[in-house]
C-alpha cells in the first residue's frame, strides 16, 4: 500500500514529514472521518494482520470519535479496536492545521495486545487472591505501619472476631489487643516488624462480644521497591485459642505431675525410661541428670519386675490399665513397697506409643500399719493385765482369810510354847515368828494390791533402803538357788533414810533382782554360781543409790533405752512392764532408774532416791 497519497496539501506534507518514521501507525483524517493519509507503520500493521483496508483496524465508532474530538477540541484517548489477533488503542487528536485541505484529525494507533493481556492476567490473579482471602478461615488483613490500623480485613473477621470487615477498617489492631499483650507487642514490635520483614506473634484479641480469642498472626511488611519506605503490613491471623488452651492445660498437667508426691515414670514398650518426675528422682535417690538411659527393670526388684512384665504390661496393653502392689528399689538398694498403676498410651495406629506408671510409696503406710498392729498387740497385753488385775484383786480377797489364819495359828503356837516351852523352843519360836512375819508381809502386799486396784494413794514413810535390800535378798534366796545364782550385797553403812512407799521400793528391787537372776548365766547343777551383786551408796548429790549388778548378756547395743518402753520384752512369758513401771515408781519418788553396761560383762541397773528431810523419823 502506498504510503501517502499525494494531495499536494501543505498540511499533509507536514504530516508526512512528521510521522513518516514513527514506529506506531498514524493516520490523517478529514472532519468526516475519511482517512486522508497514513504512515508506513500503518501499512506494516495491515500486512501483519493480513488486511488491506485501514478502516478494518479502526474502532467501530470511528466517525463519532472524530466528531467528538473536533467538537470538544481535545484528544479522545485509547479507543480500542481489534485487528486480527491484535488489540489496538487509537487516540484521536485534533489537527493543528488551519486550511480546508489539511487533515482535521490525527489518529495515533498503539498495539496494546501485550499490555491488555497482562492486565487481564492481573485481573484474574487479583480476583483469585480476593477469592482466596474471602474463602480463607484465617483473617487476611492489611494494616498501616505503626498503628496497625486495618486497611482491609477478610470476611473471616466476622467468624473469628464478630466484626464485619468494614467495621474493622480504620480501627487499630492494638485497640483490640488484650492490655497485657499490647504491652508485650509494643516492646517487641519495633525490632521484629520493621527490621526483619516477617513477624509471628500470638495475641489475645477482644471479640466483639467482649471475650478474648487467641490469634496467631503472621505479618509481612510491604516496602516501596525504590525508596524502601514501609508501605503497609499484610497479616494472616489464625484462631489458636484451642491450641493455646490445650497447651496451657498440658502445662498445668505437667506441673501437677511434677509436683505430685506420687512417683510418675514414662517408659516405652521395651521398658526404656523416658521421663521420671521430681518425686521419682527424690524417692529413688536418682541424680536429676543421669548420663545413661535407665530401664524400668533397674528400678524394681527382679520378682516385682517379672510380675509387671508378664502381668502388668500385658493387661495394660489389652485393657489400657493395670494396678497392683509391687516394689521399687532406690539407688542405695533399699526396697520400697508400692502400689502401682500402669497406663498404656496408644499411638495413631494399633500400637502402643508409651506406658506411664503412677507409683505410690507405701513404706509410710506399712509403717503405720505396723504401728497399729503393735498397738493392737499392746492393747491385748493391757486387756490381759486388766484381767490379771481383777484376778489379783479377787485372789487378794480370798488369800486374806488363810493368811490371817496362819498369823493367828502362829501367834497361838508361840503363846502356847511360851507357857510350856519344849526342848527346842527357841528354834521353833524363831521359825514361827518368821512365819507370822512373812504372813503379815504377804497380807500387807495384798492390802496394797487391793489398794492399787482401787487406785488409792500410797503411803510415804522414812525407810532404811539397806534394810529393804537385805529383806528382798532373803526373799529371793530360793529363786536364786533355782537359777544357780549367788546373791551378794555390798551395802554402804549409815545411809540416810529415804521418804518412800516401802512396798513399791520392794517391788522395784524385786523386779531388778529377778531380771538380773534371769539374765545371769545360771548353773543349777551346783557348779560355780554366777554372782548378782547389790550395792548401795550415797551419791555426790546426797541421794541413796542402789545398783543391781549382773554378769549376763548385758544391754542391747543399739538402743538400751528401749528396755524401759512399755511391753518391750525378750522373754517368752514376759510382760515387758517391770522396768517401765519401776522407772515410773522411781520418778514418782523424785528419783531415777537407769541401766549401764557392766565393764566386766553384764548389766548394772541403778536407782536413786533423795534422802528424807532431817525432820522425818525412821518408820520401821
Ligand atoms: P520382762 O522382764 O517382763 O521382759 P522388764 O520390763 O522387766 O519386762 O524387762 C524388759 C526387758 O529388758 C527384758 O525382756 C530383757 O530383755 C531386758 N532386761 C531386763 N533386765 C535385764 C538384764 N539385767 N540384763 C539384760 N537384759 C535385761
Amino acid at each position: 500500500m502506498s504510503a501517502l497519497p499525494d494531495t499536494g496539501s501543505s498540511g499533509l506534507e507536514a504530516f508526512t514529514r512528521l510521522v513518516g518514521r514513527l514506529p506506531e501507525p498514524v493516520l490523517a483524517c478529514s472532519a468526516e472521518g475519511e482517512v486522508l493519509a497514513s504512515n508506513p507503520a500503518t501499512a506494516a500493521l495491515l500486512a501483519k494482520v493480513q488486511l488491506t483496508d485501514v478502516r478494518l483496524v479502526l474502532p467501530t465508532g470511528h466517525h463519532e470519535l472524530v466528531r467528538a474530538c473536533l467538537q470538544h477540541g481535545e484528544a479522545v484517548q485509547d479507543a480500542e479496536a481489534r485487528a486480527g489477533a491484535r488489540t489496538l488503542a487509537w487516540t484521536y487528536v485534533p489537527a493543528a492545521s488551519d486550511g480546508e485541505a489539511g487533515p482535521a484529525v490525527h489518529v495515533f494507533g498503539r498495539d496494546v495486545t501485550d499490555s491488555r493481556q497482562t492486565e487481564a492476567a492481573l485481573r484474574i490473579s487479583e480476583a483469585r487472591h480476593r477469592l482466596l482471602a474471602e474463602q480463607s478461615t484465617d483473617i487476611i488483613s492489611r494494616h498501616t505501619p505503626g498503628t496497625w490500623t486495618f486497611l482491609y480485613a477478610s470476611p473471616a473477621a466476622t467468624t473469628l472476631l464478630g466484626y464485619r470487615p468494614e467495621e474493622l477498617v480504620g480501627v487499630s489492631s492494638l485497640d483490640l489487643f488484650h492490655p497485657d499483650d499490647r504491652r508485650t507487642y509494643k516492646e517487641r514490635a519495633p525490632t521484629v516488624a520493621y527490621e526483619r520483614g516477617i513477624y509471628v506473634g500470638t495475641y489475645r484479641y477482644r471479640h466483639k462480644d467482649g471475650h478474648y480469642v487467641w490469634l496467631e498472626s503472621t505479618s509481612r511488611t510491604l516496602r516501596d521497591p525504590g525508596s524502601g519506605e514501609l508501605l503497609e503490613i499484610i497479616s494472616v491471623s489464625r484462631d489458636v485459642s484451642r491450641r493455646v488452651l490445650a497447651e496451657r492445660a498440658t502445662r498445668r498437667l505437667a506441673r501437677i505431675v511434677e509436683a505430685t508426691t506420687d512417683l510418675v515414670v514414662f517408659f516405652d514398650g521395651s521398658g526404656r525410661i523416658t521421663y521420671l518426675n521430681e518425686a521419682a528422682l527424690r524417692t529413688l535417690t536418682l541424680p536429676a541428670t543421669g548420663n545413661r538411659p535407665l530401664r524400668l527393670r533397674e528400678l524394681m526388684p527382679p520378682a516385682a519386675y517379672a510380675r509387671v512384665e508378664s502381668e502388668g504390661l500385658a493387661t495394660a496393653r489389652a485393657t489400657g490399665t493395670w494396678s497392683g502392689e509391687t516394689a521399687f528399689i532406690d539407688a542405695k538398694g533399699r526396697e520400697l513397697p508400692v502400689s502401682q498403676v500402669i497406663l498404656s498410651h496408644p499411638d495413631e495406629g494399633d500400637g502402643i506409643e508409651y506406658f506411664s506408671t503412677v507409683v505410690r510409696d507405701m513404706s509410710e503406710r506399712r509403717h503405720a500399719e505396723e504401728l497399729v498392729q503393735r498397738h493392737q498387740h499392746e492393747m491385748a497385753h493391757v486387756a490381759r493385765l486388766i484381767t490379771l488385775g481383777e484376778m489379783a484383786s479377787g485372789l487378794a480377797h480370798e488369800l486374806n482369810q488363810p493368811l490371817a489364819a496362819i498369823v493367828n495359828y502362829a501367834r497361838g503356837a508361840i503363846r502356847r510354847m511360851e507357857a510350856t516351852p519344849p526342848a527346842e523352843a527357841e528354834v521353833i519360836k524363831g521359825a514361827l515368828e518368821r512365819i507370822a512375819q512373812q504372813a503379815s508381809r504377804a497380807g500387807e502386799i495384798i492390802r496394797r494390791l487391793r489398794g492399787f486396784a482401787r487406785k488409792s494413794e500410797f503411803q510415804r514413810l522414812p525407810i532404811d533402803v539397806n534394810a529393804v535390800v537385805r529383806e528382798m535378798l532373803r526373799f529371793c534366796l530360793p529363786e536364786a538357788r533355782r537359777h544357780g545364782v549367788h546373791l551378794a550385797a555390798e551395802l554402804a553403812p549409815h545411809l540416810p533414810t529415804v521418804l518412800a512407799d516401802r512396798v513399791q521400793i520392794e517391788q522395784v528391787l524385786l523386779n531388778l533382782l529377778r531380771n538380773a537372776m534371769e539374765a545371769a548365766p545360771g548353773d543349777a547343777s551346783g557348779g560355780i554360781a554366777s554372782p548378782v551383786l547389790v550395792r548401795s551408796d550415797l551419791t555426790a548429790e546426797g541421794c541413796v543409790a542402789v545398783h543391781v549388778i549382773d554378769c549376763g548378756p548385758g544391754l542391747p547395743s543399739t538402743d538400751p533405752e528401749q528396755l524401759f518402753e512399755q511391753f518391750y520384752t525378750t522373754k517368752p512369758k514376759g510382760l515387758g512392764l517391770g522396768l517401765s513401771i519401776s522407772r515410773s515408781i522411781m520418778e514418782a519418788h523424785g528419783g531415777q532408774l537407769w541401766a549401764d553396761d557392766n565393764p566386766e560383762g553384764g548389766a548394772i541397773f541403778s536407782f536413786t532416791l533423795p534422802a528424807a528431810p532431817a525432820s522425818a523419823t525412821p518408820g520401821i
